[in-house]
């Protein structure tokens, strides 16, 4: 019979890669938690409206990655990102009603129809953070504190933070039109997507991976305009101030004015923690303020600030951890005192197996050697003295104990 494969770009995690995810995830329990951080944890599907709303129906994500189906006639669609359900239970909880800043914090399986390629897949996971009720840009600082130092914990280093201001609504419209003016003699040399950018979406178009595109963007009169500052004077004193908190605690950053972020939702600050040792999908972690989203999927005016980082691009700049050996294997032909010798063990925090195909002791011996650090024999002498043989499998060495005072290290 023909076998069933796994889908296009999608992934198992075998067991034997499990360390690495179970490190990224403990360590994000340990890090988050530091800075007053909870877990919250939506549903894999939401509506799709709320997607259309919540990540904007003019970005990449709504018009061409969404998992949408129906179901008794509504339209639901698998989570392309957390922001938007986190948003949506942030309010149908009234979490605004909590002592600001509300800090949460996620990981999971978010899904998007991309071409896949190496560091793109479909179904992919994400861990982030959102805080709440913070305009301050010490909670810009705070989050791109929480991210960095996340990934220091999991020992990843060689990292560059770019970091840009959108500003807010009524500057941006300023640059718009500005850029707008400027690209308007190269529409029709600019791609399809771009054209279409150039109405819906226009700031974009600077995020546009075609080469011919970034050349017309490269062009200088251009440049002036992506380069000038065209933020207002509260935005740039916000920039400014998020700025000066970094440079006081350390943290590196490179402006990047053409780091405009796929999604409609972000004003002021945004940003982007990129791997010097990853192909092009280098971006491990995407993050902004969006101030006016709570607002816009029907909750308080309340200002917020997160980041994602994609999961499998962490697994693979942190390469195979070494899987853990068990601590014991019991090996007896007796297979009563095996079971509950093992279970004893398992009961003092020892990890331990024992030969569920009873097979012979030799054989018992030659599987232990592969998968413990240490065998623990109860052969006829041991049981009649009530005591066990432990053989330490990497060194070699045995030694007896009495049964009920074994200690493992
Ligand atoms: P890009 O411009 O590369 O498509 P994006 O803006 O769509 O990125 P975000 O939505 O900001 O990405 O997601 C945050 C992070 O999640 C990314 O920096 C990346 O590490 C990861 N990520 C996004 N899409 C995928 C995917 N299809 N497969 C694996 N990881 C992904
Ligand atoms: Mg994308």
């Amino acid at each position: 019979m023909a076998i069933i494969k796994v889908q296009k770009g999608t992934k198992d995690i075998l067991p034997q890669e499990m360390p690495v995810w179970h490190f990224m995830e403990e360590k994000a329990n340990e890090i988050f938690t530091k800075y007053g951080a909870k877990e919250i944890r939506t549903p894999i599907f939401e509506a799709t409206e709320l997607f259309a709303r919540g990540v904007g129906d003019t970005t990449d994500i709504v018009n061409k990655e969404m998992y949408t189906f129906e179901k008794s006639e509504r339209s639901l669609t698998l989570r392309p990102e957390n922001t938007a359900g986190v948003v949506r239970s942030f309010i149908e909880n009234g979490m605004h009603r909590l002592p600001a800043p509300v800090k949460l914090w996620y990981k999971g399986p978010m899904f998007r129809y991309e071409r896949p390629q190496a560091g793109r897949q479909r179904q992919f996971h994400q861990v982030g953070v959102e805080v709440f009720g913070i305009k301050q840009p010490t909670a810009d600082a705070e989050v791109i504190l929480m991210a960095v130092n996340y990934l220091k914990a999991l020992g990843l280093n060689d990292l560059t933070v770019e970091l840009n201001s959108l500003g807010c609504p009524d500057c941006r419209e300023e640059f718009k039109k500005h850029l707008k003016d400027v690209i308007r003699p190269y529409l029709p040399k600019l791609c399809e997507d771009c054209q279409t950018r150039f109405e819906k979406n226009p700031l974009r178009l600077l995020d546009c991976k075609s080469p011919e595109c970034q050349e017309i963007y490269s062009k200088p009169e251009i440049q002036k305009v992506i380069q000038g500052d065209f933020i207002c004077e509260e935005c740039s004193n916000h920039f400014e101030e998020l700025k000066g908190y970094l440079d006081t605690l350390g943290i590196k950053y490179e402006r990047n004015k053409l780091l405009v972020r796929g999604l409609d939702y972000y004003n002021r600050t945004v940003f982007e923690i990129k791997s010097n040792n990853l192909g092009s999908q280098n971006a491990v972690c995407g993050g902004g303020r969006y101030d006016s989203l709570v607002k816009n999927l029907g909750g308080e005016d309340v200002p917020a600030i997160g980041f994602a980082m994609g999961m499998e691009r962490l697994a693979s700049l942190l390469g195979e951890k070494p899987e853990e050996k068990l601590k014991a294997f019991v090996i007896s032909n007796n297979i009563q005192e095996a079971v509950k010798y093992t279970e004893e063990l398992r009961s003092k925090g020892y990890t331990c197996e024992f030969d569920l195909a009873n097979r012979k002791f030799v054989k018992q011996l030659e599987k232990a050697s592969k998968v413990a650090k240490y065998a623990v024999i109860l052969g006829e002498d041991e049981l009649a003295a009530n005591q066990v043989t432990v053989k330490n499998l990497e060194t070699g060495k045995q030694e007896t104990f009495n049964r009920n005072e074994l200690i493992l290290s």
